[in-house]
């Protein structure tokens, strides 16, 4: 028995019910040629417990109607089961105001309306923004497109061999040009927690705003935007047991107020004449067009989902997992954790000596495992550490240590065939 087991078996176990949770998402039962899926592609989306597919349901066949546009029952219905959506996630990351929660596609597409209303409104030539060497590409790509239109620099806070950012060298690259630091959370590719409070003290400190892309942190841990003090935050719903398409920009509604509106069309304005738009307020004014409204729906019914289990427990179950999984992998000869952060979420990228990350995941596909393999759009990641791909397992709160060994067995497996 390792010493994690016991952890296990314990504390968290008696307030979480593993079992009783799988039992809540259909797609845990399902088997891929004969073997039981083990899903470990957590970091890209997590999958979705039948509440919040029966929620969506119920929305399609009983409350359908476009929202914010008519009188009659079903688009009051519609509108109003929107905006409680938009409140329970205020509530979610402990917000001020519903008007600070922004409906987007996604984070990709918070981001991007960031860098538009944001950035091309008050960061100009001879500007600077500070990124890290830990971002998702598309905490990068946004901010390349508009330092190439606006002649905007981006600085880039570097990395140790575990894959923690440097904080000394972070408080080096500001000086009075720098108007913005975009950061993330939690990393995709390796798991790493940044220090993100006292990174956005920091910043503060010199009258720099932040954004924080908490894509990866959402999903594992409590957030509560006003302890960051952040000045926007944001993350998806698929990857929070919700569904695709819909996401969320957090930001403190001053910034908001100021920002120019991203899309243009119908709800984001107040007046149209072919002389002049006056806008809407926040959130409207960020909010063009028909939303994706039964996903919004949906992603309100898997906050409360996660409400109903609770976050800390779910970061306390989750880190036993990656504590357990470490331990066994570091028994396996040729294999090397990619990421060894002090403070890590259930993210577990390895490599193994002379097998090819593809290799590795169509062989553990072969035994129902799904992981991901490649360069998780962390292609600056890649290069610190010198892979082209690594592997990554990323679990979830519906895993346990069975699905684990599984892992470890299929890897051990996998090295007999290619060794
Ligand atoms: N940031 C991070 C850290 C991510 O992990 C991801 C998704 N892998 C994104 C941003 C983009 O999220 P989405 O594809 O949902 O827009």
């Amino acid at each position: 028995m390792t010493l994690v087991e016991p952890l296990l078996r314990s504390s968290v176990a008696s307030m979480f019910n593993n079992e009783q949770v799988r039992a809540d998402f259909p797609i845990l039962k399902l088997k891929i040629d004969d073997k039981q899926l083990i899903y470990f592609d957590n970091a890209a989306s997590s999958q979705m417990p039948k509440v919040v597919m029966d929620r969506m349901l119920r929305y399609q066949t009983m409350e359908h109607a476009n929202i914010n546009r008519a009188v009659h029952y079903l688009s009051e219905t519609a509108t109003a089961e929107y905006e409680k959506s938009r409140h329970k996630i205020k509530n979610f990351i402990n917000a001020n105001e519903d008007r600070e929660i922004i409906f987007t596609s996604g984070t990709t597409d918070a981001i991007n309306l960031v860098a538009h209303g944001y950035g091309r409104k008050f960061i100009n030539s001879g500007d600077e923004i500070i990124l890290t060497a830990l971002e998702h590409h598309s905490n990068i790509v946004p901010w390349q497109m508009l330092a190439e239109e606006n002649g905007v620099k981006i600085r880039v806070v570097p990395i140790n061999d575990a894959g923690e950012l440097l904080i000394e060298e972070y408080k080096k690259l500001f000086n009075k040009n720098t108007k913005l630091v975009s950061v993330t959370h939690v990393s995709n590719a390796i798991g790493t927690i940044n220090p993100i409070k006292q990174m956005i003290k920091y910043a503060h400190t010199q009258d720099v705003p932040v954004l924080v892309d908490g894509a990866q942190a959402a999903p594992h841990m409590k957030i509560d935007v006003r302890e960051l003090d952040c000045d926007f935050y944001t993350f998806s719903g698929h990857k929070l047991c919700g569904p695709t398409g819909i996401g969320v920009l957090y930001g403190k509604a001053n910034q908001l107020n100021c920002m120019k509106p991203f899309k243009g069309g119908g709800d984001m304005i107040t007046s149209v004449t072919f002389e002049k738009t006056t806008f809407n307020t926040i959130p409207h004014k960020f909010e063009a067009g028909t939303p994706p409204i039964a996903a919004a729906i949906g992603f309100g019914a898997a906050i409360d989902y996660l409400s109903s289990i609770d976050l800390s427990i779910i970061e306390e179950y989750e880190q036993n997992l990656i504590n357990y999984a470490t331990e066994k992998i570091n028994t396996i000869p040729g294999t090397q954790i990619i990421g060894s952060a002090a403070e890590k979420v259930a993210v577990l990228s390895f490599s193994i000596k002379g097998i090819h990350p593809h290799d590795i995941g169509t062989l553990l596909n072969e035994e129902g495992i799904a992981v991901r393999t490649g360069h998780h759009c962390a292609q600056p990641v890649m290069q610190h550490f010198k892979v082209p791909a690594t592997t990554r397992a990323s679990f979830s709160f519906y895993n346990n240590i069975s699905e684990i060994d599984a892992l470890i067995a299929g890897i051990q497996k996998v090295q007999k065939v290619f060794l």
